[in-house]
């Protein structure tokens, strides 16, 4: 089934120190997703890739769409960036409120903040709670560590060939992973108990 998909949910990272080629691939990101008529979901602070990656998405037609914890406003972090702004409680409300209000997932690189928030979209999508895309930008092979590690999942039996298969797609370059985006036919069923447990 084609879902009609409008805002899309950017996981990275919240740091101002990294190389330059993470911010370049954040904003190139947000070019696109603004100029291919989609909107951002995210964290919501003006730090590092995030705001590299939301400011250009404004910049290019799309709205922002901020999601941050009572802690993160504060500890003092600017919320009068985003075009719409939710406040949660924690952390756990604010992915579910990203879920709630995004089409489709894209994780660049990040530390453990992003990692989480990966984590759980990844299992949500392997129970089948959620269809939606889930695109790993994989900046620079940052992720190739881990992707590796997720073979030894499989292959060590710790999770079935279903998760490594279906769950995510991997892009090289922003262009790719709208790409995927705006060519992606969601699956028609949820996983099965087969596809979930079988080894
Ligand atoms: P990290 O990867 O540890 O830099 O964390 C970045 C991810 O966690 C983002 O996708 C945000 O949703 C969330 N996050 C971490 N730090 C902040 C912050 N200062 N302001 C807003 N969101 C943050």
């Amino acid at each position: 089934m084609v879902k009609k998909i409008k805002n899309i949910c950017v996981f990275c990272s919240a740091s101002d120190f990294l190389e330059e080629k993470y911010y370049e691939d954040a904003k190139e990101l947000g070019f696109l997703i603004g100029q291919n008529g989609y909107n951002i979901v995210y964290g919501g602070s003006t730090l590092g890739m995030m705001w590299a990656c939301a400011s250009e998405v404004k910049a290019n037609g799309g709205k922002v769409y901020g999601v941050m914890p009572q802690k993160l406003v504060e500890m003092g972090c600017r919320t009068d960036n985003c075009d719409e702004f939710y406040l949660a409680e924690g952390m756990r409300d604010r992915k579910a409120k990203m879920d709630e209000i995004s089409d489709a997932v894209i994780v660049m690189a990040g530390g453990f903040g992003t990692l989480e928030e990966f984590a759980e979209m990844f299992v949500q999508k392997q129970l089948g709670y959620i269809k939606k895309p889930i695109v790993v930008l994989n900046t620079n092979g940052y992720y190739d560590k881990l992707l590796e590690f997720f073979n030894q999942i499989v292959n060590e039996k710790f999770a079935n060939e279903f998760a490594r298969k279906n769950i995510i797609y991997v892009a090289k370059t922003p262009q790719e992973a709208v790409d995927y985006i705006n060519n992606y036919i969601e699956p028609e069923r949820v996983p099965s108990k087969h596809e979930i447990y079988s080894r």
